[in-house]
């Protein structure tokens, strides 16, 4: 179907304001690749942390034993056990436990002597009685001093747990095993990130880099000691370490990106305004709503709905990521499954949902992702440039937006080839599952032997 004049006129404007042509994308690699040098040198106070993670060597497949991972990130934690066979190959089991809201912000002691009666009670169910190594995701911001030991920043995500910002979190949870009597040793600290890189290196020596793409979105990448001046002590023996980049701040002191006003409106109602602006261009946490408000004002002016709008359609982050996805997904012929959902979640009334309307909202949903996709891979790219790995570089992948989002795959490999023409082997983007804890667990194995 062709959409009518005024339908392509407004198509044609967000078109242009959301192109993210190859101009714009070339200049990401550049700011990006100086930014990362930045964040690397002895004195910075770069907006992008680059938190070097003291993880020095990768999985080779000849770890061998049994270790466990403690991933705790929201209102859930989980304990697993990870056995490795020295061949590569492994097998893992684990148990969820609940955390109520009173241990989410009442003391820090509390909170983790309940976590080390669970993992008392896990080993225990399973009649394990040796001491076993332990890598804790931990997913908040960390400022790691070694590979187990980092103080905790401050917390999010609703937790208020109190005596612990500020402290060394492996150190609370080795002690609260101590209290206990419990027989296990925090071995690492694990950012997500890094774990998802981990866990894919296990069957894949050219992975170099991980990339988390779900709520939010942040990169790490094995990098050499050599190329980080704030590097202190001696050097690992494999002379490399993972850099934990934090890329979700990077553009925020210069502002290269070319923001839009739906951009700025979006982070100006964001509970962190000013911050993390690149990953407010490509998580799931704000495509939704950047999408929105595109749709907002075309129908504000007229162009779609009629000039028609719901007041649930007003509602900041009404609009879902997995909305688009659903949207992009809708290949019937005139669009009704579109036409239904925005009846259904927002209830315009099916009368004024012309098919142009169809069009222009479907049009919005592959221009903001496919922006998205765009501006990620230019960071892989400025990655893959800055170690000398464009030519055969495994990228380990974990998120929602990635697995779920039709074709957000396709879109991130075909800017990569826009970005290094001429390069066969490239950058491949692959699915990692369970960083936080498969790699986590693989971590604290590594961690036995660097
Ligand atoms: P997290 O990043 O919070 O650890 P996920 O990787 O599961 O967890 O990402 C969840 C995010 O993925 C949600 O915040 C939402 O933005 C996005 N999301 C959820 N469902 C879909 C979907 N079907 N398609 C695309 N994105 C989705």
């Amino acid at each position: 179907r062709v959409p009518s004049a005024a339908a392509a006129k407004a198509i044609a404007s967000v078109e242009s304001a959301y192109g993210a042509s190859i101009e714009v994308l070339r200049g990401i690699v550049n700011s990006m690749m100086q930014e990362m040098r930045k964040g690397l040198a002895k004195e910075n106070g770069a907006a992008m942390k680059m938190i070097i993670s003291h993880v020095s060597n990768l999985p080779t497949g000849k770890e061998k034993g049994r270790f466990l991972a403690l991933d705790l990130g929201g209102s859930n934690f989980r304990v697993l056990l990870l056995t490795l066979d020295g061949h590569g190959q492994c097998k893992s089991e684990s148990d969820k436990y609940v955390l109520t809201q009173e241990l989410m912000t009442g003391t820090g002691e509390s909170l983790f002597d309940f976590i080390a009666e669970s993992v008392q009670g896990f080993l225990e169910s399973r009649g394990i009685t040796e001491t076993l190594p332990l890598g804790f995701t931990f997913s908040f911001p960390v400022q790691q001093e070694s590979i187990n030991s980092g103080k905790l920043i401050r917390w999010t995500k609703g937790f208020h747990a109190s005596g612990v910002e500020g402290q060394d979190v492996g150190r609370l949870l080795n002690e609260a095993f101590a209290r206990k009597g419990i027989k296990v040793n925090v071995a690492a600290i694990v950012n997500d990130t890094v774990g998802t890189q981990i866990a894919r290196c296990l069957d894949d020596q050219n992975c170099y880099v991980g990339l988390i793409l779900g709520t939010g979105s942040n990169t790490c990448y094995l990098e050499d000691v050599t190329a980080i001046p704030k590097w202190t002590g001696p050097a690992p023996k494999t002379g490399k370490v993972i850099i934990n980049m934090e890329w979700g701040a990077f553009d925020d002191e210069i502002q290269r990106l070319p923001y839009t006003p739906h951009d700025r409106t979006m982070d100006a109602a964001s509970i962190n305004r000013g911050q993390q602006l690149f990953e407010k261009m490509i998580s799931g946490m704000y495509l939704g709503e950047i999408s929105r408000l595109v749709a907002v004002e075309l129908a504000e002016s007229g162009q779609l709905f009629q000039g028609t709008l719901t007041s649930k359609f007003r509602e900041v982050q009404a609009f879902k990521t997995a909305m688009m996805s659903e949207i992009e997904s809708d290949d019937t012929v005139d669009l009704s499954l579109t036409r239904d959902l925005l009846h259904r979640e927002f209830g315009l009334p099916l009368n004024k949902i012309t098919i142009d309307d169809r069009m222009i909202i479907k049009r919005i949903c592959e221009l903001v992702s496919t922006r998205a996709a765009r501006i990620a891979a230019a960071g892989i790219v400025a990655v893959a440039t800055k170690i000398a790995k464009t030519h055969d570089c495994t990228v380990a992948v974990d998120g929602t937006l990635f697995q779920r989002y039709p074709n957000f795959e396709h879109r991130l490999t075909a800017a990569v080839a826009e970005l290094l023409p001429g390069i066969s082997t490239k950058i491949h983007f692959k699915r990692s599952e369970d960083g936080s804890g498969k790699g986590a667990a693989l971590v604290a194995a590594l961690a036995q032997t660097q």
